[in-house]
């Protein structure tokens, strides 16, 4: 099968006071239809903006996607149009990413107004349809955002993002800003959603905890760069980089005989401006050795389906 998406040497840098900062450093990644990619790493990463280079949100310095085998970065005009259809994008803070003055029929309607796709009632019976498919109702029409709770305002972002049926949706922490119990909620409503309408996610997260419920695959980031990607098993039960190690020794296990060492990362994410020669993940690495700060670790398959960049296993 053909990929959803490929994503092939993407790069986005920004000039910060004359200097170069790589925000994200040669990403690549095959996402297919129906998939969820959980994309996780700390503040900072560059999970966001990778998320928002993929959709054209932002303008990528280098590399290319392709959205069913086309090259996204030379869309224009009708062909773009489609294809910003196909893509949408939920936000982390249903707090702030709705407008405070617009109703729920103005904030879901509004990208079937801007795509001219349907009008009166025909337009009021899909607003009413998007609010029952995110278990919301039509009595709820015609208020506005603050009369709602957090995991409820979270239902209206995606029910703006269902609006015109797109193909893919970057979820953007949609879940970081909510009250634990509400979390899974939110969590079971986009997997009912992408079984219904056949989605494909790509699901960025800051900790390893709910990712794995929802996550394929998952893709570990840090400082910009790829450090291990494989299935949401693999990752939870053999970690192969440090790195990652690290992040999974501080989520809870429900399985109480499971003992996992407890890994404090020490120090803090070093600045994308100036990052450590090597690896990049050196400075707060617990096995660092002489070669990791001489050398980048190669993208590796380790194991089957299972890649990491970590001179750990340069013999594997
Ligand atoms: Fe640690 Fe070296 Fe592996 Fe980087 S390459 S994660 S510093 S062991
Ligand atoms: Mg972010």
């Amino acid at each position: 099968d053909q990929p959803l998406i490929q994503i092939k040497n993407l790069k986005k840098y920004y000039k910060v006071s004359g200097r170069e900062l790589k925000a994200v450093n040669d990403i690549n990644l095959d996402i297919y239809k129906g998939e969820t990619i959980g994309l996780v790493g700390e503040s900072g990463c560059g999970k966001s903006t990778a998320g928002k280079t993929i959709i054209r949100m932002h303008e990528a310095t280098a590399g290319e996607v392709l959205f069913n085998g086309e090259d996204i970065f030379k869309l224009k005009g009708r062909a773009l149009n489609k294809f910003k259809k196909d893509m949408q994008i939920i936000f982390q803070d249903p707090y702030s990413s709705l407008n405070p003055r617009m109703t729920v029929e103005e904030i879901v309607g509004e990208p079937l107004d801007l795509h001219h796709i349907v009008k009166g009632k025909a337009r009021r019976d899909r607003i009413v349809e998007l609010l029952e498919l995110v278990g919301l109702k039509s009595e709820h029409f015609s208020r506005y955002p603050h009369e709602f709770s957090g995991g409820q305002r979270q239902r209206i972002g995606i029910a703006r993002a269902l609006a015109l049926n797109p193909k893919f949706i970057v979820c953007d922490e949609p879940i970081s800003a909510l009250d634990v119990s509400i979390q899974a909620q939110v969590v079971n409503l986009l997997k009912d959603l992408q079984d219904k309408m056949g989605l494909t996610y790509l699901f960025i997260a800051h900790d390893l905890s709910m990712v794995k419920y929802i996550s394929d695959r998952i893709l570990v980031m840090y400082l910009g760069n790829m450090v291990e990607l494989t299935d949401s098993d693999s990752l939870y039960n053999d970690p192969l980089h440090p790195y990652t190690q690290a992040l999974l020794s501080s989520v809870p296990i429900p399985d109480p005989t499971i003992k996992r060492e407890r890994i404090v990362l020490e120090g803090e994410v070093p600045s994308p401006i100036d990052p450590p020669s090597g690896c990049v993940f050196r400075t707060r690495c617990n096995r660092a050795m002489e070669l990791c700060a001489s050398s980048v670790p190669e993208w590796r398959e380790v194991k089957q389906g299972h890649f990491t960049a970590c001179h750990l296993y340069n013999n594997a």
